[in-house]
């Protein structure tokens, strides 16, 4: 066994904490990677909080995980000693299922689903089909922490061009918005909304402008709409009923990422006939929809859960070509129940991504 340290909460109230854990040694098929960056996601916040009602504790989050190969088992063949490869939201999936076989292992229909990076299958034991969890692992700790093992098919491969703490959240908030937008067809040309300018908006604005899109976002807070204009988009209030009244019927896609029940009911006339409005950021029952303002244009409600394992590398290819990448703030991990607060109270601009050498040193002072 290999020992580890982590930062997880024990409770959903709890701060985290460094906690000594253990991972298994690399089987044949699998890779140890020494965990350098890892982006903090708000799913982590709802994930520690039990906002999702299905949190194991302890709870160690961590879905974007950038790091080195420090070994590889014996029949590894797509990664070396030495390679900087990526970690995202899923480090298994059961493989022989439709959406699996079709590449879409994000939406596996295997009695677990998929094997998420921290807190275990999507589909535990007891809601599984015949109760068991054919993963065997309950809880699965993620990238807070100093190690990880995964198998080398649910490793990505980080381009030179990235630097590896702006490749971390590429690994979720961008393929989050990046597989969405390719899955409805975002081309140059097209106007796409963004509404929610926080981590996944911030990457959602750069995809679709570096697509060639011409960007609107849609904030609660005045000071991003310079910010967005940083970024080559429009910005627009989400309270300006005037500006949102000049832009009905303007819209070939838009994407939210508020991340909790939200009204989509004042966007919905600002999609032109025919398009998608794709929600990736509340995971919960929505506010009703007014069908009026879809049947008016035959426009649609979509969800999109993160990105498959070809999105994945292929967003971090793109972000590479393009020269993009998210706006982010290193932290060293003993300020991460701090950022935690700044990102619920919308202060961060516009990604954490904590500094794993930070853990290392205090592993080395203990
Ligand atoms: P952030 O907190 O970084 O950004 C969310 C942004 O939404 C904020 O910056 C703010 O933007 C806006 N916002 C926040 N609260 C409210 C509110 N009450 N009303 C209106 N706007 C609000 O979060 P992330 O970008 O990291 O994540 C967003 C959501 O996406 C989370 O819920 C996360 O769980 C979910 N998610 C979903 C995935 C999927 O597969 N579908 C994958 C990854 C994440 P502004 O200041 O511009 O108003």
């Amino acid at each position: 066994m290999i020992k580890a340290l982590g930062y997880a909460a024990n409770h959903s109230f709890s701060r985290l904490r460094p906690v000594a854990f253990e991972r298994e040694e690399a089987g044949a098929y699998e890779i140890e990677i020494d965990v350098l960056f890892c982006g903090v996601c708000h799913s982590d916040i709802h994930q520690v909080k039990n906002e999702w009602s299905n949190t194991v504790y302890p709870c160690m989050p961590g879905h974007e995980i950038v790091g080195r190969v420090t070994k590889a088992g014996a029949r590894v063949t797509r990664h070396q000693v030495g390679d900087m490869v990526g970690v995202g939201c899923m480090i298994e999936s059961c493989r022989r299922c439709d959406p699996c076989e079709a590449g879409d292992q994000n939406y596996c229909e295997g009695p677990n689903s998929w094997l998420a990076t921290y807190n275990g299958p999507m589909i535990p034991a007891k809601k599984a089909p015949d109760g068991k969890n054919h993963y065997g692992r309950d809880n699965t700790y993620g990238g807070y922490s100093n190690v990880v093992v995964v198998n080398e098919d649910f490793a990505l491969r980080i381009p030179a061009a990235l630097k590896p703490d702006v490749a971390a959240p590429i690994l979720c908030a961008g393929v989050t918005t990046y597989s969405p937008m390719k899955r409805w067809g975002v081309k140059a040309g097209d106007k796409v909304g963004i509404i929610g300018f926080g981590g996944l908006g911030d990457m959602a604005a750069q995809i679709a402008h570096a697509m060639g899109a011409d960007v609107t976002v849609f904030t609660s807070h005045k000071e991003k709409l310079a910010e967005a204009a940083a970024l080559g988009a429009k910005g627009v209030l989400e309270s300006d009923g005037d500006a949102l009244k000049a832009l009905k019927g303007s819209f070939d896609f838009m994407l939210s990422t508020i991340p909790q029940k939200h009204d989509i009911n004042p966007f919905l006339p600002l999609l032109k006939r025919d398009r998608t409005i794709c929600i990736v950021g509340a995971l919960e029952p929505m506010a009703p929809v007014n069908n009026m303002h879809l049947a008016a244009r035959r426009n649609t409600v979509a969800g999109s859960l993160i990105g498959n394992l070809a999105d994945t590398q292929e967003v971090l290819e793109f972000c590479a070509e393009h020269g993009i990448g998210p706006q982010i703030q290193v932290i060293p991990i003993q300020q991460v129940n701090d950022a935690y607060k700044q990102i619920e109270n919308g202060e961060v601009r516009f990604r954490y991504v904590i500094d794993m050498g930070s853990l290392k040193q205090e592993m080395d002072a203990a």
